[in-house]
């Protein structure tokens, strides 16, 4: 342990499971205060507190709300300031995904899947940019190889999570003077509760297509968003860090 984040405070959505939970675990170890957020897996939100703390964070606090919609993110992000006296880094890990092939696809499944994983960075950013103009600070949004390079079935994922690194550029461009840091990393396919249903066909697929020919850890991708958002990364901004085993290159 190298005490990487004793004294910074970190916002983590999504961290009830997969990546946003290992994200959190890994800050944690390097004795972070986490607020961690989520939607509604109360059983899974506590039990990453309680491993949180016992890796080392020195104060966590759970929030539950929905990254959706922008009101919940701004008053989240006003509680947590008020609990935690300020906010050093935003990780913007909440995603979701709903799949279908472009013809069938409902207006509401095209909202949703907008409104969580790219109006949710927006929303968050702007509270925590307010948050941080003083200091300074380090956002990182999760992206998706998928907002890359495409995929057949995911064309409003893909879209959202594309938006993602537009936002994400945009920000660093917007943020810099203020020693605000905003950075991606975009997962190939990593094995999480999101990708746990989908077709093994699907999945053997992508393990060959990728140079390293496996699924990825949560706990991999962990470690580049922790780089991202430590001091190591100081003259790192507007970059979108692969961690795909080469599935994109
Ligand atoms: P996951 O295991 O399905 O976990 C999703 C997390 O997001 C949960 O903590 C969930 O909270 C939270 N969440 C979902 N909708 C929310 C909402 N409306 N408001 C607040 N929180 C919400 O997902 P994951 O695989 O770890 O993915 C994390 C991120 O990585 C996502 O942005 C995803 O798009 C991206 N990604 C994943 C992969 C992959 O292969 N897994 C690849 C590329 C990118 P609850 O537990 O309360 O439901």
């Amino acid at each position: 342990m190298t005490r990487e984040f004793e004294g910074k405070v970190a916002l983590v959505t999504g961290a009830s499971r997969g990546i946003g939970r290992a994200t959190a675990i890994k800050l944690a170890q390097e004795r972070c205060k986490l607020a961690l957020a989520y939607a509604s897996n109360d059983a899974a939100a506590l039990e990453v507190k309680a491993l949180c703390e016992v890796a080392g964070s020195p104060l966590v606090q759970l929030f539950k709300f929905d990254v959706a919609d922008a009101a919940a993110c701004a008053k989240a992000t006003d509680d947590v300031l008020a609990a935690f006296g300020g906010l050093d880094i935003l990780i913007n890990n909440a995603g979701i995904s709903i799949d279908g092939l472009i013809l069938r696809y409902k207006p509401a499944d095209l909202e949703k899947t907008l409104q969580t994983n790219l109006s949710s960075a927006f929303h968050l950013s702007k509270a925590a940019a307010r948050a941080m103009l003083r200091k300074g600070g380090a956002i990182v949004n999760v992206t998706s190889v998928v907002g890359e390079m495409g995929n057949a079935g995911q064309s409003a994922y893909a879209m959202a999570k594309a938006g993602l690194i537009g936002l994400t550029k945009s920000l660093a461009r917007e943020l810099g003077s203020r020693s605000i840091r905003v950075n991606a990393v975009s997962p190939g396919f990593v094995e999480t509760d999101m990708t746990k249903e989908l077709p093994e066909a699907a999945k053997t697929a992508m393990v060959s297509a990728a140079a390293l020919g496996r699924v990825g850890t949560a706990e991999e991708v962990a470690e580049a968003i922790a780089f991202l958002a430590s001091a190591r990364a100081a003259f790192i901004t507007g970059e979108v860090m692969r961690v795909n085993g080469g599935l994109y290159m």
